[in-house]
C-alpha cells in the first residue's frame, strides 16, 4: 500500500524508478537537446589549473575579508564548487566572480541565504507535486474514462529537470559554496550533536550532491524500465503444467507472474489438503528453473505448450485455455532461455555505474542505496539480518510449523502462511457495519476527527489534523498522497462501492489514514521545512499499520486477543527470516558485478546461483534439512529494481520496534505526534528519538519469543 509522493530524496526506489521510465518516453528529444548542447558549449578552454589556480587565490582574499572563523566553510565551500563545476559552467574568471558575489562570509548573510532557499524550495516541491497531483487525478480517481491524453498528463513528471536548471543557473553551486556535503558516517557519529539547523542545511545541501548528466539519467531509465518490461511479462501458464502422467495440478486459464503470483499460489496452496503440497512442489521447480534458467525458453509466457518441470520436456498443448493464437512457425523445443533473466540484470548494474563519477559522496549504487536511501551502513545492516538469521528461534519456529504441517519442512516452506489468525468476525458482518457507517467518501471525512480521538489524540489535535485531509474516492485500491508544502493539504484516496465502503476497503482507509496523519505533522509541524517527512519508507509504512492494526477497534468491535497478536509475530517473523536471506542474495549478486564489471551474462547466472546455495547454507539448510537450494534467487525486484529487496526486512525490525514503543506508552495520538515531529534525520536517530534506542532487531526477536510461549499456552 503506497504512500503517493514522499519529498524527492525519500522517493522509495520503485517509485524513482517509475519516474525514470516515464522520463523515458516523455524526455528524449529534451535530453538529446540536452546533450548536444554540452558538446557545444565544452569546447572552453577552461582547465583543471586554471580552476585549481582560481580556488586558491580565492581561499586566500576570502579568508582576509572574512576572517579565520569562516576557514573552514570557505575551503569546504571551493571544493565543493570545484567538483562539479564543468567548462561549459563559465571560464575562471566566471567561477572567480561567482564565488566573490555568492559566498555568505557573515552569519546574518548566511541565515538570509538559508531562510530563503527553505522557503523557496518549499514553494517549489509543493507546487511541482500539486501539479503532479492535478495530471494524474484522472487516473488515480473515480472520475469516468480514462483517455490518451490523461495518460500522458499522468506519466509526465514537471520537476525531471529542476536538478539540471539550477546547476546550469548556478543556484545548486550557491548552496555548495555554503553549505557542507556530509557522508553518511559524518550523519551517524556527529548528527546526533548537530542542531536541528545543521540538520536542515546537511538535507538542503543533499539535494545537489550529484549531477548526473542527462543522458546518464536517461540510460539508467532505460535499463530500468526494459528490466520492468521482461519481468512483466514473465507468466507461466499452469495448466500447462504436466506430471509424468500427463496429469494437470492448475485449473485453465490460470497465469502466474513470476515471482509474486507463483509465491502467493505457494502461500495459497497450504489451505488445499488434496493436492496443495503436489503444486508446491511443481511451483518450487518451476522457481528452481527460473533462476538456473534451464526453463524452455517456449514454457515461458505460453499456453501453446504443455511443460513438464521435473524432466523438462515440452510439448505442443494437448488442450487448449486461451484465445493466444499458435506460434505456427515456432519450432518446439526445451532450449532453455538464453540467460535473458542476468543479462538484463547486468544492464541496469552497467546502466547504474554511469552514474558513479558523478555521485562523488556516494560513488557505487551500492553506496547510493545504503549511505543515501536507506541511510545504514550496509555492514551494519547485514548484522541484524544475521541477528534474524541465527537466532535460536528459528529453529523453533520451524519446529512449530513442521508439527502443524504434520510433515518435514521442504525449501518452499519459507513462504509458510499458516499462522495467519482467524477472525471472529465474518467478511459479511464486517463488510454490513461499515456499509452502515459509510455509505460515500464523505461520510468518512466526516468521522476522521472522531476516529482520531478514538486513536488518542486530543480533540483539538484531531481536528487540526483532520482539518488537513481530503479524502477524494480512489479508482485503484486506494492510496495516501500528501503534500510537500504546508499551503497544501494532504489526500486519502479510498474506494467506496455503489452500496458504501466495504470492510476491506475501509482496511485499506485506516492505514492510508495513518500515511496521512504522518505527512501532516512531519510537514507542518516539524521545525524546518528541509526536514519535513520520514527517514525512509519504512518509518512511513510501520507508522501506517499501527493505525491499520486498529481497525476493528475503530468499528468499535472487540479487536484481536493476545493468540492472534502472537500468530501475526510468529508470521511476520517467519516473513523477515526469508526475505533477509532473500536481501543478503541481493546485496552479494550487486557487489559481485562490482568486483566483475565486464562479466557475461552465463557468469553472472553462475555466480548468483552459487550465492543463493551458500545463503540457503548458511542460514535454512540445516532447518530445512536440504542443501544447495537456489530459491533465494528467485525474486523479481532482483531483476529490475536496483538493490531495493533490503528494504523489505529493514522495514520490518522498524515495525516492530515503533509497534512495542506505542504499546509501551498506551496511547497512539501524543506518541504519533512526538515521533513525527523529528522529520527526516538518520533512521538511528530518529529511532533513538522515539524509543531511546536505535534501529535493531531487539524488537522482533523479543516479540517472537514472547509469541512462541504464548502459542504453548494453548
Ligand atoms: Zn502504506
Amino acid at each position: 500500500m503506497d504512500a503517493k509522493s514522499r519529498s524527492p530524496q525519500a522517493l522509495s526506489f520503485a517509485l524513482f524508478a517509475l519516474l525514470l521510465s516515464t522520463l523515458i518516453h516523455q524526455d528524449l528529444a529534451m535530453a538529446q537537446t540536452a546533450v548536444s548542447d554540452t558538446t557545444q558549449t565544452s569546447n572552453s578552454t577552461l582547465t583543471a589549473q586554471q580552476l585549481s589556480d582560481s580556488m586558491k587565490k580565492l581561499d586566500t582574499e576570502l579568508l582576509a575579508k572574512y576572517g579565520e572563523a569562516q576557514k573552514v566553510r570557505l575551503s569546504t565551500g571551493l571544493h565543493q564548487v570545484m567538483e562539479f563545476w564543468r567548462p561549459e559552467d563559465g571560464d575562471a574568471a566566471a567561477f572567480e566572480s561567482f564565488v566573490r558575489t555568492n559566498f555568505a562570509g557573515d552569519q546574518a548573510t548566511l541565515d538570509t541565504m538559508f531562510t530563503r532557499y527553505q522557503r523557496l524550495l518549499e514553494q517549489l516541491d509543493g507546487h511541482m507535486h500539486e501539479m503532479s497531483r492535478e495530471f494524474a487525478t484522472q487516473q488515480d480517481l473515480d472520475l469516468g474514462p480514462i483517455r490518451p491524453y490523461d495518460e500522458i498528463f499522468g506519466g509526465y513528471d514537471p520537476s525531471a529537470h529542476i536538478t539540471d536548471d539550477f546547476f546550469q543557473n548556478k543556484l545548486a553551486f550557491i548552496v555548495l559554496l555554503n553549505f557542507p556535503l556530509t557522508t553518511l558516517e559524518e550523519r551517524i557519529n556527529e548528527g546526533p550533536k548537530w542542531t536541528r539547523r545543521q540538520w536542515a542545511e546537511t538535507r538542503l545541501a543533499e539535494r545537489f550532491s550529484k549531477r548526473v548528466p542527462a543522458e546518464v539519467n536517461l540510460a539508467i531509465a532505460k535499463a530500468g524500465g526494459d528490466a520492468g518490461n521482461y519481468i512483466a511479462s514473465y507468466n507461466i501458464w499452469m495448466y500447462h503444467l504436466v506430471d509424468d502422467k500427463g496429469q494437470r495440478l492448475f485449473p485453465p486459464k490460470m497465469r502466474l507472474l513470476s515471482h509474486w503470483n507463483l509465491r502467493d499460489e505457494i502461500k495459497a496452496d497450504y489451505a488445499d489438503t488434496q493436492s496443495g503440497l503436489a503444486k508446491q512442489r511443481t511451483i518450487q521447480q518451476v522457481m528452481e528453473r527460473i533462476v538456473t534458467q534451464s526453463i524452455p525458453q517456449a514454457a515461458i509466457d505460453n499456453p501453446q505448450v504443455d511443460w513438464n518441470p521435473f524432466t523438462n520436456d515440452v510439448k505442443p498443448a494437448s488442450v487448449q485455455d486461451s484465445d493466444t493464437p499458435a506460434k505456427t512457425d515456432a519450432k518446439i523445443t526445451n532450449t532453455p532461455e538464453p540467460d535473458a533473466r542476468y543479462a538484463t540484470l547486468l544492464k541496469t548494474f552497467r546502466a547504474s555505474r554511469m552514474a558513479d563519477p558523478y555521485s562523488p559522496t556516494a560513488p557505487t549504487l551500492i553506496d547510493r542505496r545504503f549511505n543515501e536511501d536507506r541511510e545504514i551502513p550496509e555492514e551494519r545492516l547485514k548484522a541484524m539480518l544475521e541477528d534474524v538469521l541465527t537466532s535460536p528461534l528459528v529453529p523453533q519456529v520451524a519446529k512449530l510449523i513442521q508439527s502443524r504441517l504434520g510433515r518435514p519442512l521442504e525449501p518452499f516452506d519459507i513462504w509458510y502462511a499458516g499462522f495467519r489468525p482467524g477472525s471472529k468476525y465474518s467478511e459479511a458482518e464486517l463488510d454490513a457495519a461499515v456499509a452502515k457507517k459509510y455509505p460515500t467518501p464523505e461520510a468518512y471525512q466526516k468521522d476522521i476527527p472522531n476516529l482520531l480521538t478514538k486513536l488518542g489524540f486530543s480533540p483539538d489535535r484531531a481536528r487540526y489534523v483532520a482539518g488537513h485531509i481530503i479524502v477524494d474516492p480512489a479508482r485503484g485500491s486506494g492510496h495516501a498522497m500528501g503534500a510537500q508544502m504546508r499551503s497544501e493539504k494532504s489526500h486519502l484516496r479510498t474506494r467506496v462501492e455503489k452500496s458504501g465502503m466495504n470492510y476491506k476497503g475501509f482496511n485499506i482507509a485506516v492505514h492510508e489514514m495513518g500515511h496521512n496523519v504522518e505527512q501532516t505533522l512531519s510537514l507542518n509541524d516539524v521545525d524546518y521545512t528541509l526536514l519535513q517527512s520520514v527517514p525512509n519508507t519504512a518509518f512511513t509504512e510501520a507508522l501506517a499499520f499501527v493505525f491499520q492494526a486498529q481497525d476493528l477497534s475503530l468499528l468499535g468491535l472487540s479487536s484481536s486477543d493476545a493468540r492472534s497478536d502472537a500468530m501475526k509475530t510468529l508470521n511476520d517473523f517467519w516473513g523477515t527470516y526469508e526475505i533477509a536471506g532473500v536481501a543478503l542474495v541481493d546485496m552479494a549478486v550487486w557487489h559481485w558485478m562490482y568486483d566483475h564489471p565486464d562479466a557475461t551474462p552465463a557468469q553472472l547466472r553462475e555466480a548468483t546461483i552459487q550465492i543463493a546455495k551458500d545463503t540457503w547454507n548458511r542460514y535454512y539448510a540445516q532447518v530445512f534439512g536440504k542443501k544447495d537450494v537456489v530459491l533465494l534467487a528467485i525474486y523479481s525486484h532482483m531483476i529490475d529494481s536496483f538493490l531495493y529487496l533490503p528494504d523489505y526486512p529493514i522495514g520490518h525490525l522498524i515495525a516492530f520496534q515503533i509497534e512495542e514503543q506505542i504499546k509501551k506508552s498506551g496511547s497512539i495520538g501524543p506518541e504519533f505526534e512526538r515521533m513525527t515531529k523529528m522529520g527526516r534525520v538518520t533512521p538511528d536517530l530518529w529511532m533513538e528519538n522515539a524509543t531511546g534506542k536505535p534501529v535493531s532487531a531487539d524488537a522482533i526477536l523479543t516479540a517472537t519469543a514472547e509469541a512462541l510461549k504464548q502459542v504453548g499456552k494453548q
